[in-house]
């Protein structure tokens, strides 16, 4: 049984209850270790910030004020709250993102990308509808290069689901084999885990983060994975992960 859920959200970011209303759950679910990581964006030009799934970059310091509140009330000798945050990648401003990071009690970041120079990834099935195949190709050809940059940082400790873009069906018709190569050797180098995200199975797309024949080729690399919920809601902190056992049994 895994006890160890280290990927989920609350009102902080886009997620639908408090922390406290989380971190219970997951002692309720029979959880031992419980991870808070509210989505953490810094934008890489000067404009206001109006980005509503990620933490106002002004409430940071509460943030994590929040987070050690609820880490003291839930705490046992059997359960532990850990405080991580999501990162959004961007080549342009990870490092000063990480610095400033440092100045808060984070014990770990999670990498992940949801938006490529201004292409939304995962908000909404629209603004793929818009494109052609050529240009859903280009999207996902440019996910899986900036996603082999994001491990290179080597800064983050858990990598994001590594096959987001799939989340509302459209896929790519072109071969792709020497980026996703490239991707899963940096995250192997990294030394970070891969998630195996639980969620992508109650999407469109209908299958985890990463697909399985993903996650067969991370598994020949000798990538530790951890299964992690993306929980938004209190009752998914432990979502199918009895599946994601199978599965990973079922690729070894
Ligand atoms: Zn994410
Ligand atoms: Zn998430």
């Amino acid at each position: 049984m895994i006890t160890t859920s280290l990927h989920n959200h609350s009102t902080w970011s886009d997620g639908t209850v408090d922390i406290a209303t989380m971190a219970n759950a997951a002692k309720a679910a029979g959880l031992k270790t419980f991870g808070i990581s509210d989505h953490w964006v810094m934008l890489t030009e000067n404009r206001p910030f109006d980005i509503g799934w990620s933490i106002h970059p002004e409430r940071l310091e509460r943030y994590f004020e929040e987070c050690l509140e609820v880490k003291k009330q839930v705490e046992t000798e059997d359960f532990t709250m850990r405080i991580g945050v999501e990162v959004d990648f961007f080549p342009e401003n990870w490092q000063k993102n990480i610095a400033h990071l440092a100045n808060y009690p984070l014990d770990y970041a999670i990498g992940a990308i949801h938006n490529l120079d201004g292409f939304p990834v995962d908000s909404s099935p629209k603004p793929w509808q818009a494109l052609d195949q050529d240009a859903i190709n280009d999207i996902w050809r440019k996910y899986y290069r900036r996603l082999k940059a994001l491990a290179e940082t080597k800064a983050f400790s858990i990598i994001a689901h590594f096959d987001l873009p799939k989340k509302f069906g459209f896929r790519p018709t072109i071969d792709l084999d020497s980026e996703i190569t490239a991707a899963l050797q940096a995250v192997r180098d990294s030394g970070a885990q891969l998630e195996l995200n639980t969620a992508g199975w109650s999407k469109p797309c209908a299958e985890p983060y990463p697909s399985p024949s993903l996650l067969k080729r991370a598994l020949a690399l000798d990538i530790p994975i951890l299964i992690t919920a993306d929980a938004h809601a209190p009752q998914h902190v432990n979502r199918d992960f009895d599946k994601a056992i199978e599965l990973l049994n079922s690729l070894a």
